[in-house]
């Protein structure tokens, strides 16, 4: 069984989409491993993207990330990351497709409602950033 990391990112807590997104993951198929409500600083919200540190974006994406109250989960499907960037859609959501987390929910490339790794390699990694080894059972 694989495992896939997302963030209920600061946009979807601030307009109240937990729930609804969190409904879609489920029926999708995906079992939550662990979750938890947690803020980013920038620095943490630096450290979790630092892959794109020298692109134009970065700043913008340091700053909303720790812009409020994210939910990091841990979820766990046969084929979890593939399926789950499936389920989210393309980044910006005026290219996902209908049906799509991101198509329904997002407001821009930016403000995009949800994070999915990808790759299980990164999965693993990013799951290690927020939980320790106890709570991933
Ligand atoms: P994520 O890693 O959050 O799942 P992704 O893999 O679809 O998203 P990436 O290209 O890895 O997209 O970009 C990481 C995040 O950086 C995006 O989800 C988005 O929040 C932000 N981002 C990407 N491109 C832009 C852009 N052109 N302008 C503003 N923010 C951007």
């Amino acid at each position: 069984m694989e495992r896939t990391l997302t963030i209920l990112k600061p946009d979807c807590v601030r307009k109240q989409l937990i729930g609804a997104v969190i409904d879609k993951i489920e029926r999708a198929g995906f079992r939550i491993v662990t979750m938890k409500k947690t803020k980013l600083t920038t620095e943490t919200a630096g450290e979790f993207y630092a892959v794109h540190r020298e692109r134009p974006f970065f700043g913008e994406l340091v700053e909303f990330m720790s812009s409020g109250p994210c939910v990091p989960m841990i979820l766990e499907k046969e084929n979890a990351v593939a399926d789950f960037r499936e389920l989210i859609g393309a980044t910006d959501p005026a290219e996902a497709a209908e049906g799509t987390i991101r198509k329904l929910y997002a407001d821009s490339k930016g403000e995009n409602i949800v994070h999915g790794s990808d790759s299980a390699e990164n999965a693993c990694n990013e799951a290690a950033f927020f939980f320790s080894t106890e709570e991933t059972v």
